[in-house]
This record gives C-alpha cells, sequence and structure tokens, in this order.
C-alpha cells in the first residue's frame, strides 16, 4: 500500500520482493529497526556501501554496523568468542553491537569496516527487518538513516525528512520502540563499553560476572560514535538547566510542567527506558517548530540515563 509520500511503503510480500530486488542490486534502502530506522545496503558489496557513505555523507573513518539474521550467518565474517556468545544468548536479537574480529575469509567490504581489523555486528529485533536478512545471502551494512551528525531518525517521515526521494524505498515500521542507538561493546580483548545504550553496563557486568571498561573520554576514536559532535538537532542544546529562560524549548523529565507552552516530558512517570525513547522524536518535533535554542533539565545518570546523556552531551557540541 502506498501512502502520501511516494516511497514510503508498508511491508508486504510484495514490497520485500522489491526489497530484496534492490538491494541485490546495490540499492541502499531505508529500513525500520527497534532502535532507530537504519539505511540499509549490502555489506558485500562495494557500490552498495559507498552510496551509504555518500547520502549520509559520512566520513569515510567512521566504520558502519553490519547486521545479521543469525550467528551462523555472522562466523562468516567474524571470530566469535565466549563473551559474545554468553550475551548473544541474552540479548540478541536486539539493541547491542559487538565489536569482534573479522575473519581472513570474510566477503565484508573494507570500505563498510574503515579498512580495520575488526567488525562491528548486530543482530535487529525489527520483523520486517529480520523478514529482509532471512531472505537475502549477505548482511546489511546499516547505519543510522541521517545525515551525518544529525539526530537520528525514529519513524519513517523522519527518513523522508533526511533523504527525500533519494532512497526508492522506505518501509514504515512505525516508532521505534527503543529510539536511540545500540549499546556498542567492544569484544576484541577485555569488554570495553564503546557507546552507552539501554543494554547498560551494569546489566552486561551482572550477565558475564566480569568489571567492564568504560571508554576514556579523551582516548583516541576507537568508535567514531565517540565523536564529540553528533546526535545534533541542528540548535544549541544546553544541558543542566534549573530553570526555563522563558523563550527556548525545555526538556525535562516528570509531569511538573504539564501542558506548559515550551515544555517538553521525555517521560511523565520518570521512565528512563520511555525517556530515551523520546528523545530524539522531541528534539524533531522542537526544531520543527522553529525554537532557536533547547534547554535541557539534569537527567539521573544511571540505566538509560547513561545512554540519554551521552547523546545529550554531544548535541551540546554545537
Ligand atoms: P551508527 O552507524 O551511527 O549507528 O554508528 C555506528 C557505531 O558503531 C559508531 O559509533 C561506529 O564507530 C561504531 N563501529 C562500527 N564499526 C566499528 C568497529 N569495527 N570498531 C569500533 N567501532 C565501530
Ligand atoms: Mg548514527
Amino acid at each position: 500500500m502506498k501512502n502520501s509520500y511516494s516511497n514510503i511503503f508498508t511491508f508486504n510480500k510484495k514490497i520485500l520482493s522489491k526489497t530484496i530486488k534492490s538491494l541485490k542490486n546495490g540499492d541502499v534502502i531505508g529500513l525500520p529497526t527497534e532502535t532507530v530506522y537504519g539505511l540499509g545496503g549490502n555489506a558485500y558489496s562495494k557500490k552498495a556501501v559507498r552510496k551509504i557513505f555518500k547520502l549520509k555523507r559520512r566520513p569515510q573513518f567512521n566504520p558502519l554496523i553490519i547486521h545479521y539474521h543469525n550467528i551462523k550467518d555472522a562466523q562468516k565474517d567474524v571470530v566469535t568468542n565466549k563473551y559474545f556468545e554468553k550475551l548473544y544468548k541474552l540479548f540478541c536479537p536486539g539493541p547491542i553491537t559487538f565489536v569482534l574480529k573479522r575473519k581472513s575469509t570474510s566477503k565484508i567490504s573494507r570500505y563498510a569496516c574503515a579498512n580495520l581489523k575488526t567488525v562491528a555486528i548486530r543482530f535487529p529485533k525489527n520483523k520486517t527487518t529480520r523478514a529482509i536478512l532471512k531472505k537475502t545471502d549477505f548482511p546489511l551494512a546499516m547505519p543510522s538513516a541521517n545525515k551525518s551528525s544529525n539526530v537520528s531518525p525514529v519513524y519513517s517521515k523522519d527518513v523522508f525528512d533526511e533523504f527525500s526521494t533519494k532512497l526508492k524505498i522506505i518501509i514504515n515500521g512505525g516508532k521505534c520502540k527503543v529510539g536511540i542507538e545500540s549499546t556498542v561493546i567492544d569484544l576484541t580483548s577485555h569488554p570495553k563499553i564503546l557507546r552507552p545504550g539501554i543494554i547498560d553496563k551494569k546489566v552486561i557486568e551482572n550477565s558475564l560476572k566480569i568489571k567492564i571498561l568504560a571508554h576514556k573520554k579523551k582516548s583516541k576514536i576507537l568508535s567514531p560514535g565517540m565523536m564529540k559532535k553528533h546526535y545534533s538537532p541542528g540548535i544549541p542544546v544546553v544541558l543542566n538547566q534549573k530553570k526555563h529562560d522563558g523563550k527556548s524549548a525545555y526538556i525535562y523529565i516528570g509531569n511538573k510542567h504539564k501542558n506548559k507552552r515550551d515544555f517538553f516530558s521525555l517521560s511523565e512517570k520518570h521512565n528512563l527506558f520511555l525517556a530515551a525513547s523520546n528523545l530524539y522524536k522531541i528534539f524533531r518535533i522542537i526544531k520543527k517548530k522553529g525554537y532557536k535554542k533547547i534547554q535541557i533539565s539534569k537527567i539521573p545518570n544511571y540505566g538509560a540515563g547513561i545512554a540519554i546523556n551521552d547523546r545529550i552531551s554531544r548535541a551540546s557540541k554545537f
């Protein structure tokens, strides 16, 4: 079924075969995942991978996450280990990305991995994307479907706002449930969180029964998601704000300012998972309303709050 956007489609059998054909042809398409919408292409095809970088205007040193249907498919390209196997059993498919050593026989385009000897892999949970991954004999290189440094899209229409009709197919999967990018964990040596997400460090530590390292802020860029300016709504963002300045958009958690103009609650009931899932949606709403600046109140720094603080702190590097 088509809607008012000529390239946004509801998923069905016909679109599935059209999508597979398009991907085999080296095209790049917009796909829903449980984290954010992705810009997917054949990870084994240099042509498709280059298209992704070009469309996103992504620096070539910033590698892409490679998406698989299951562990067996992934084992064609990466060397797995006991930490990976444990976390895979517990959390996959789900919002967690693993950095592992690349196999010498891997067919993944070197461009996708920025020439590194490692590959970041993920198993997305969204049913539509899983159905597509099941039908292809290649994994999908898939970064978030936004121009580099912008806010990630959580609705198919956000993808359209980013790329318009430059994509032949954008599949509508409704709002992304998680709403922020996956946790990225490096498992090539002692586990290290490269990017916080809703599966947080404590949960992973309890599962693996080890202490995990959080990356040092000033260390070299191991994971380009560490780049300072990122996830930017395009207007100044200021953090830890106690008082509304009378004109900016004010983001907070709770219901203290319910129904007041300029106030946007991430979660009325103080649920940090919901708060994370609403962050980018609210950034985009605020930008569309024409505000010139965003103030954000202090956000608790535990659980999903750690991931929220990571994203808003980068968004504030304007
Ligand atoms: P995005 O595509 O915007 O969701 O971001 C993908 C994240 O995964 C970025 O932070 C990348 O730096 C990170 N990433 C992808 N591949 C690797 C890799 N081989 N090693 C380390 N980080 C990676
Ligand atoms: Mg991104």
